[in-house]
């Protein structure tokens, strides 16, 4: 992907930001899984994801009710070069519900 596509949205933006083609891959992808950041030491990916990228949900793995993160979807943003913090703001899904 061309980065020099992406804007830089302000606040006002965000909403057709969220719109934007780089989001729909992220909605459309294979699930991969919810896990809670204990089983992501061990079943993750071995990055380390940016606290914006979690959310609450039951863990896929240990089934607690723990903040989350959906690996398959951090790094689809974080391989566009997007911040968590940016990701969040749009309000797209950071887990699979
Ligand atoms: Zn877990
Ligand atoms: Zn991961």
């Amino acid at each position: 992907m061309d980065r020099s596509r992406i804007p830089n949205p302000t606040n006002s933006d965000l909403k057709v930001w969220a719109k934007y083609a780089w989001a729909y891959p992220v909605l459309e992808s294979d699930a991969g899984q919810n896990l809670c950041a204990e089983c992501h030491k061990t079943l993750g990916c071995g990055r380390t994801h940016g606290i914006y990228f979690y959310d609450t949900g039951h863990c896929d793995n240990c089934g607690k009710v723990n903040e989350l993160v959906n690996c398959k979807i951090a790094h689809r943003i974080e391989d566009l070069g997007i911040s968590d913090r940016l990701y969040y703001e749009t309000r797209l899904p950071r887990i699979r519900k």
